[in-house]
């Protein structure tokens, strides 16, 4: 029917990027310029896990504000975008071999909102999330993800919104503007891994070495980037953005996956 969509890993970071203009607000705003008008959006969230795979169903999801200790004005943000049952259903289609139900109580959580509000201020494209399965290794995940693969010819934007560093216990208070020296070496190892098309060593990450255990102490903020990685398609190309770490261990390096432009 239409062009395939592109497919999105975003860092999201700090809840406090939602409401803050700066690099990584205005990276995501400037990515959304490159991506055709999705008709819906399919996010898989760090934030949501769960025993088999759910997707919100609900026609008007919550915004839920799952974290504390932040200033009031985070808590005032309302991400007011419609859902979309339909998509729900479509999406369950693609993974009906595995355990999955539709879910009525979830909604949209900070992993979704706190970027997509950058994204599509205006809140008018349907968004479902979908959640990550924690009984799952990483390979289950990254082979799951193929299945959604047709969602891309009908409109949908699939991202993934985790960290590809995240480890919250060694959060440098005074180096907020740059990584520890083994989360730097981590991103970039997960880089070269990607740029050499190496998805399959991502999926078993705890072999990568000791700056890759210190990266990934749990599974939650990585998974994600394998959703994307899994349905980018051989002559897609990758763009690189937000591409930095902050507060020594939060990498909130990001990457688009877009078909060829065929038009130049
Ligand atoms: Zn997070």
């Amino acid at each position: 029917m239409n062009a395939k969509m592109p497919v999105l890993f975003v860092g999201h970071g700090s809840p406090m990027n939602a409401i803050e203009e700066n690099e990584f607000s205005l990276g995501w705003r400037n990515i959304a310029l490159k991506i055709p008008r999705p008709k819906s959006i399919l996010c898989i969230s760090a934030h949501w896990e769960t025993k088999g795979i759910h997707f919100t169903a609900m026609e008007k999801p919550e915004t839920i504000h799952d974290f504390g200790g932040f200033p009031r004005q985070l808590y005032e943000v309302r991400y007011n975008a419609p859902g979309n049952p339909d998509l729900a259903g479509e999406a369950q289609k693609c993974v009906i071999d595995e355990e999955n139900s539709m879910d009525f109580k979830w909604g949209l959580d900070h992993g979704s909102w706190s970027v997509l509000r950058w994204l599509y201020p205006e809140a008018d494209i349907p968004v479902v999330q979908m959640s990550l399965d924690y009984t799952k290794k990483a390979g289950w995940h990254y082979n799951v993800a193929k299945n959604l693969a047709r969602l891309r010819e009908n409109g949908v934007l699939i991202i993934g919104s985790g960290n590809m560093v995240h480890n919250l216990r060694l959060v440098d208070w005074q180096n907020t503007d740059h990584g520890s020296d083994w989360a730097e070496v981590a991103n970039i190892r997960i880089r070269n891994n990607i740029n050499d098309g190496d998805y399959r060593s991502l999926t078993e990450y705890d072999r990568m070495g000791a700056e890759m255990r210190l990266a990934v102490p749990s599974p939650e903020h990585f998974l994600p980037l394998l959703y994307p990685l899994a349905l980018k398609e051989e002559s897609d190309t990758i763009t690189w953005f937000n591409d930095k770490v902050v507060m020594g261990s939060i990498s909130m390096t990001s990457l688009l996956i877009e078909p060829v432009n065929t038009l130049i």
